[in-house]
């Protein structure tokens, strides 16, 4: 991988060990070739296999024995085919201890110097524009290197040898700070300012490594409440950034496994459980996101006295992408930020936090971006080169080139414009810089034919295109994680929506198969209908009115406790008229049934809400009885489930304890149909994926109900369960040639 430090650390390593040779990097990996003592061999390579640098992954290491060559000298080689198109772009990596201590030391030349980075630590991704990795390729490329940092460059024993974004104060860009009626220049001045500010309770846009950032005190209630205000952001979460694991484990529960993530050099941001209440950060949640500082500039503004526990969420309004170029941003958030901290290092591209949690099944990516892409998750065994396009929300794409599978950073919901460009720049942007020919490329979109990015396969023409269902394609993202291309499993597919091989709306789908092989719908929910069709996503009232036409025993809705709101009357009418009405076998769906039956009534501010709502309530009940939700071996059945949700609520039974067993009936019912399907079909594996799945409490409750069976559960540990996993899944089944048949003609919403 390129810039991770790795061929100076080999170097010296020989030198340590007195020994001579080269090393040099090939299509391959790294290759290296030491002669001397054979005490001086065994050192080195027990050294290289316990202290690689903090950023390289070693997949393996093989040792061959040779002749002598009698070599007098170690040297690095210029690589064979720097170009090589399977060169791998490192994602950025957080600031390394060594920078950290030269940041805060008075006797350093980098003493307080925003940019500071090494062959371990800095910008990668977020600063390369094309390939080869080197500094006039780089965003850095207008800053020539002064003689200080020069000789750092050039000298091998150093940790800034081809360091390619390496700057000093005297040479490198800097920070400046610009409010409404003043401009403060300067590094130290402008980030001792903003750290002020924050203090005081101002909102700050900050300048970070993929984007801007909008900063407050996140116990400030008034700033918090202004922030969401200015941004139209009624009830989405916000990320929290603080100073260190102290501060981290007074406002959430961090355990071993929370640890390693959040210290791990992608930082991503870690789900766990609140131990403060911060309820307008993260509302109906008993969970906060945090992350610790991964910039030298988030270091500088907590050393200079910014408050412990900052808001740092993406700059950006409503649904929009994050900004990162500086016209746009002061444009864009002029309205939001009192004040702005700028950076004058320009970001090659925009790339959001990553999120994660320590899952039930081991760590979960919820969203796969900076410090992860646009790394290669896996390998698929195939000479082709693919582009998979991913769907259409949480939307990435994924670029497989000799068998390796590249993701890229999340990109978003391709029904905002400007995600839209962002997916086009994406996709241009990754084709060259492997430097492939669009004649070459197999396209793979969506099997829906009014998905954006089906749209965009389309205007390819005539380049060679092909479609892969959506919930197929999420079974086959657990699988290509594991490079488990044979393996037969029972894949369980629960999700919001997607287009089925039918042509109505898909979500809660159970199939048989390998990637190899391709897969066989055995079973699904007992279809519903959907008046909207997927625009009832926004209001789980139309999805009620869908799902409850099929029970005829129901207790008035319009009235308390229920006080359903008029839309759903108006719902009832499209269904009654057969209007935009459509077949649906969503699981998102059916969960939004019943948080709509337990007082969910209103709208939805961000996909998933009603749902992770309902998780939440259910949180606070003990588990006990679970509601009936019966398997026929073909379908499940939601009728007797919701209405003994509606029945118990009529009654008076409280809620939390009504979402418990709806949640402990979804995860029974699930046991039924999966253990009689691994019977039916001698299988012992079982594969579960799709945004239902971020559910933990649901993951929890299946885990346990499947212990005392034979029986594996697979879940995505590298790519998330939502759609997001969705251009992984697309790759695999691609590879194998396990394509959608051709669209029926079949209404659809
Ligand atoms: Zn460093
Ligand atoms: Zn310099």
């Amino acid at each position: 991988m390129q810039g991770v430090g790795f061929r100076p650390f080999v170097f010296r390593l020989a030198r340590a060990n007195t020994l001579s040779g080269w090393v040099y990097n090939d299509e391959e990996g790294l290759e290296i070739f030491v002669e001397g003592s054979d005490q001086g061999l065994e050192a080195f390579v027990q050294e290289l296999k316990a202290t690689p640098p903090p950023a390289a992954r070693i997949a393996e290491i093989e040792v061959r024995s040779s002749e002598p060559a009698g070599l007098d000298d170690f040297t690095i080689r210029d690589s064979r085919r720097q170009d090589s198109p399977t060169t791998r772009i490192s994602p950025d990596l957080a600031v390394c201890d060594d920078c950290l201590k030269e940041l805060f030391d008075p006797a350093d030349e980098h003493y307080h110097y925003p940019y500071i980075n090494c062959t371990n630590c800095g910008p990668r991704y977020s600063v390369v524009m094309q390939l080869p990795y080197d500094r006039q390729n780089t965003t850095m490329a207008r800053w020539p290197l002064d003689v200080f940092c020069a000789r750092q460059y050039d000298d091998p024993w150093n940790r800034r040898f081809h360091a390619q974004p390496v700057a000093c104060e005297l040479c490198g860009p800097s920070y400046y700070l610009q409010s409404r009626d003043e401009t403060v220049l300067g590094n130290e001045p402008s980030i001792c300012l903003a750290a002020k500010l924050l203090a005081r309770g101002v909102i700050l846009a900050v300048k970070g490594l993929g984007g801007y950032h909008l900063a407050c005190d996140a116990r400030n209630t008034s700033a918090v409440q202004a922030l969401r205000e200015r941004k139209y952001r009624k009830e989405k979460p916000f990320a929290l950034m603080v100073p260190n694991l102290g501060v981290a484990r007074q406002i959430v529960e961090v355990s071993a496994e929370a640890e390693s993530l959040l210290t791990s050099v992608a930082r991503p941001i870690v789900l766990m459980p609140a131990r403060i209440d911060l309820p307008l950060i993260a509302p109906d949640s008993r969970e906060l996101g945090v992350m610790l500082p991964y910039t030298p500039l988030h270091h500088l503004l907590f050393g200079f006295g910014a408050p412990e526990v900052l808001v740092m969420t993406s700059a950006n309004r409503s649904s929009e992408p994050i900004a990162f170029e500086d016209s746009d941003a002061l444009e864009r958030l002029s309205a939001i930020a009192d004040a702005f901290l700028v950076g004058e290092r320009p970001i090659a591209r925009r790339i959001d936090d990553s999120v994660t949690r320590v899952g039930v099944l081991g760590p979960a990516v919820l969203r796969r971006s900076r410090g992860y892409a646009p790394g290669a998750v896996t390998t698929i065994p195939t000479r082709r080169s693919i582009l998979a396009l991913g769907a259409d929300l949480k939307n990435s794409i994924t670029l497989v080139v000799d068998g390796q599978a590249f993701v890229s950073q999340h990109i978003g919901d391709l029904s905002d414009y400007e995600s839209r460009r962002a997916f086009q720049q994406t996709v241009d942007d990754l084709v060259a810089m492997y430097d492939l020919d669009w004649n070459d490329l197999l396209l793979v979109h969506d099997r829906h034919p009014q998905y954006a990015s089906t749209l965009h396969a389309q205007g390819r023409a005539p380049f060679e295109r092909r479609s892969v269902q959506h919930h197929r394609a999420h079974i086959a993202s657990v699988l290509a994680e594991r490079r488990e291309w044979n393996t037969r499993v029972v894949g369980v597919s629960f999700d919001g929506t997607g287009y089925g091989d039918d042509g109505t709306i898909w979500g809660g789908e159970i199939f048989v198969g390998s990637v190899a092989e391709g897969f066989d719908r055995i079973a699904h929910l007992r279809p519903a209908l959907l008046p909207g069709g997927d625009a009832a996503a926004q209001n789980p009232v139309q999805a009620a009115a869908g799902f409850l036409h099929a029970i005829g025993d129901l207790p008035e809705l319009k009235s308390p406790p229920f006080s359903f709101p008029d839309r759903y009357d108006d719902a009832k009418a499209l269904i009654r008229k057969d209007i935009r009405t459509f077949a649906t076998t969503s699981m998102g769906r059916l969960f939004d049934a019943a948080a709509s039956l337990l007082g969910f009534t209103r709208e939805v501010s961000f996909e998933g809400q009603a749902a992770m709502w309902l998780e939440q309530l259910a949180r606070h009940a003990r588990a006990g009885d679970a509601y009936a939700f019966p398997f026929d071996g073909k379908e499940l059945d939601f009728r007797p489930l919701l209405q003994s949700v509606a029945q118990d609520r009529s009654l008076g039974r409280r809620c939390p304890e009504i979402a418990r067993a709806f949640q402990r009936g979804i995860a029974r019912g699930l046991n039924t149909a999966i253990t009689a399907l691994c019977d039916s079909h001698r299988v012992a594996t079982v594969v579960v994926s799709g945004g239902v799945f971020q559910n933990e409490l649901l993951l929890e409750d299946l885990k346990a109900s499947l212990e005392p069976f034979p029986i594996a559960l697979w879940a995505n540990h590298e790519v998330p369960s939502n759609d997001g996993g969705i251009s992984l899944g697309q790759a695999a089944l691609a590879a194998f040639g396990r394509f959608a048949p051709e669209a029926p003609e079949t209404k659809h919403a």
